[in-house]
């Protein structure tokens, strides 16, 4: 029987537990707050920055929210920035991307303070998770981690393999992996023999940006495949990066799409809220971060 890995489930299970280190944080005189910025309205960030706010909501965090025009300039916004930098009852900051092309994201990112940094994709962030240190970790491979341990899969000692080498999903999910004493391969667009990899994977993580592109024939049996992708398919139904008819009668353990990790990706951004507060007292000076 093939086990399905409910996403849904495991990330309300980590808002209820954030849900109650927030109120202690609360008991304790701190509320966290992190500053949403937007700017223009696109329609899916618009759909994402209110999950968002209400997963706070829920939590007990508080949110403020900046509803910038398109026409923003990365001066304005670098500005903004720096503001909420400086400002001590802002614990993370977060720009919603896409950004409109006058706009450099990287610039914008770089200058968010790695402290507040809850999407984790600052330099110093990412650099921290290379060499084994605490900060912020990309949200989507964080999740994916607790997806597989709160389903009891233990990864050390596996062979891993992540499909997909982008700064924020493949790249930490790769090192995510390795932290946890998986034997780690990453494939890509250039991986001369695609499917002879993948099926060597006890744990095989796609993060490919393919609708439904990983077949039966890519997966060996018996594995656990997790399925990073997100899409919508020709009749306007979601799918993943995986077959999921295909590919699930020979899985252990499989991930759905949607509600596989989907749902991890704001449970886990609300975690780095939550943690932030305890990176922001251990490292009061961003310059001994982390
Ligand atoms: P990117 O497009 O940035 O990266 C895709 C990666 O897949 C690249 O490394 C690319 O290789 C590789 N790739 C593309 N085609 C092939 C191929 N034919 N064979 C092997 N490798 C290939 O995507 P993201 O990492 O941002 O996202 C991946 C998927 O995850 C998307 O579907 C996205 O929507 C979804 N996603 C879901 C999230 C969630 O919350 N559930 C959050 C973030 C993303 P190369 O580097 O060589 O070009």
């Amino acid at each position: 029987m093939t086990q399905i890995i409910d996403g849904k489930k495991i990330s309300a299970e980590i808002k209820d537990e954030l849900k109650e280190q927030a109120a202690a944080y609360r008991d304790r005189g701190k509320e966290i707050c992190l500053a949403v910025i937007q700017v223009g309205d696109d329609p899916a960030s618009c759909v994402y920055v209110r999950n968002k706010k209400k997963a706070c909501e829920y939590i007990g965090i508080r949110s403020l929210s900046y509803e910038l025009p398109g026409e923003t300039t990365e001066a304005e916004l670098l500005s903004l920035v720096g503001e909420l930098n400086a400002r001590a009852d802002v614990n993370g900051i977060l720009v919603q991307l896409p950004l409109p092309e006058q706009i450099n994201e990287e610039k914008v990112l770089n200058a968010i303070s790695p402290l507040k940094d809850v999407d984790g994709f600052h330099p110093m962030n990412v650099g921290a998770l290379c060499i084994g240190k605490k900060g912020f970790v990309s949200c989507t491979p964080a999740g994916v981690i607790q997806l597989l341990k709160r389903s009891g899969i233990s990864i050390s000692g596996k062979e891993c393999v992540v499909v997909g080498r982008s700064n924020i999903v493949g790249k930490p999910m790769s090192l995510l992996l390795l932290r946890e004493n998986g034997t780690v391969t990453v494939a890509h667009s250039r991986t001369a023999d695609l499917k002879e990899v993948t099926r060597r994977a006890d744990i095989l993580v796609v993060a490919v940006g393919k609708p439904r592109m990983i077949t039966a024939d890519y997966v060996k049996e018996g594995a656990v495949v997790v399925d990073v992708g997100i899409h919508r398919d020709e009749n306007n139904k979601l799918c993943g990066d995986v077959d999921y008819a295909s590919v699930s009668p020979h899985c252990s353990a499989i991930t759905p799409v949607p509600g596989g990790v989907g749902p991890m990706t704001i449970a886990m951004l609300m975690k780095n809220c939550v943690e932030s507060i305890l990176l922001q007292e251990t490292y009061t000076d961003e310059a001994d971060c982390p």
